[in-house]
């Protein structure tokens, strides 16, 4: 017997009635980014597992656990992208995008992947729509980011959202943070997991990024980042916050809002959507302004989100437009010609057009043009095509009248 083969674990198929309201989302999200001057830009899917390491950071649980990396014929170690930014930032100086004038404004829908448990809400093969900006310090594009965020879900239509921000400062005033951190995390060491063990060594400031509650319940007594902050990490946070009370915005600061990755510094922000159960973050981003130095390019700050497409889809209601097509009915081998010509000749004119090429009678291709939900039918028989008038069924008021070749298009694109 043959074996069924089946899609690998972590990973969906987006079939043909789901599709549509991907492509909602990301029309939608495209006009929202073309708005505040984002223009697209797409790179490889999988890049030099380095890039990941450095730039994601080998402290990060993506990192550590969750990356797709293999070796490739020619012996290079590659890895799917487990997220976008460190792309784009490499794609930024390859291509010395970064003397264009300032700011630069890109966004990106695509895959990513990450080897994390599946669960709802949580693949191995995820999109996200992801924006970035560099070349701008200014805490008013931090606020300006997060308000394209709101009216992004907003449009989306995506309800019971809570934005929480945060600081997580600058390589300033962070490591004297992470050495308190430390000291609190090691007194408590025995009650943290093995994974969070090693990070009051590697990193204490990742255990906030830990899933267990045991965890969070320990890390809930650990000092807060806010109070650590250097003038300047203060400054630009205080100003972000007022921003987005400028715009109305309703946000909660959250002092353990650290982020998974490295490389962060200064704001950090997430939207989260109560109706999503445990994986609840819609979106989320920060400022990253070492990254693009410290990849050996000029000393440009960066910031920008990600958004989760599956968990968007997941909240959003969506009304599918009727398709408006064209079922053609042809009775023998001459009308199935004729048939063939006249619906390229209505697709060349923007129709959508099926034909059948089953050999079925009149009443048999009737009832299946009734099925498919075809809102018109073409009858192509030996007398029209003698006559060069065709039978046109509007199949919502039932009208069947006789048109020639030229009026067929003019009549269906006016009831559109
Ligand atoms: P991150 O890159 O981890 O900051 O994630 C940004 C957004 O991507 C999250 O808020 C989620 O909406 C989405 N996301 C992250 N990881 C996954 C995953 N494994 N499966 C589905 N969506 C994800």
């Amino acid at each position: 017997m043959k074996r069924q083969i089946s899609a690998v674990k972590g990973t969906k198929d987006i079939l043909p009635q789901e599709v549509g309201k991907w492509q909602n989302v990301e029309t939608i999200a495209k006009q929202i980014f073309e708005l505040y001057g984002y223009r697209e830009i797409r790179t490889p899917v999988f890049e030099a597992t380095e890039l990941f390491e450095k730039g994601t950071g080998e402290t990060s649980d993506i990192v550590i656990k969750e990356m797709y990396t293999f070796v490739d014929k020619g012996g290079r170690s590659l890895t799917l992208r487990p997220e976008y930014t460190p792309s784009v930032v490499r794609s930024i100086i390859d291509n010395r995008l970064y003397l264009r004038s300032h700011p630069l404004r890109f966004y990106y829908i695509g895959p990513m992947f990450r080897y994390d448990k599946p669960q709802k809400g949580r693949y191995r093969q995820f999109h996200q729509v992801d924006i970035e900006v560099f070349g701008e310090e200014d805490p008013a594009i931090d606020a300006e980011i997060v308000e394209m965020a709101d009216y992004l879900l907003k449009k989306l239509q995506v309800l019971d959202t809570e934005t929480l921000v945060n600081s997580v400062g600058c390589r300033k005033c962070r490591p004297s943070y992470i050495k308190e951190l430390r000291s609190q995390a090691e007194k408590v060491k025995d009650s943290l997991c093995i994974d969070c063990q090693r990070k009051v060594v590697t990193n204490p400031l990742r255990i906030f990024d830990c899933k267990l509650e045991t965890c969070q319940e320990v890390a809930r007594d650990f000092h807060e980042i806010t109070d650590f902050l250097c003038q300047d990490c203060e400054n630009h946070f205080n100003l972000f916050c007022s921003y987005l009370d400028f715009y109305g915005l309703r946000f909660k600061v959250e002092p353990r809002l650290v982020r998974g990755i490295d490389y962060y510094t200064k704001t950090t922000f997430e939207i989260i959507s109560s109706r999503l159960g445990a994986q609840d973050a819609l979106l989320g981003g920060g400022r990253y302004d070492d990254m693009m130095k410290d990849f050996g390019g000029p000393d440009i700050p960066g910031i920008g989100f990600a958004a989760g497409l599956e968990r968007i889809i997941s909240v959003i209601p969506f009304l599918e437009k009727k398709r408006e097509f064209i079922y053609l009915v042809h009775l023998g081998e001459e009308p199935k010609k004729a048939g063939m010509e006249l619906s390229q000749f209505l697709r060349r004119k923007g129709i959508e057009c099926l034909i059948e090429y089953k050999e079925r009678n009149l009443k048999s291709q009737m009832s299946r043009a009734n099925k498919l939900g075809a809102a018109w039918v073409l009858i192509v028989g030996e007398e029209e095509i003698r006559k060069g008038m065709y039978q046109l069924k509007n199949m919502t008021t039932g009208v069947q009248e006789e048109r020639s070749r030229e009026e067929i298009p003019e009549i269906i694109q006016a009831a559109s």
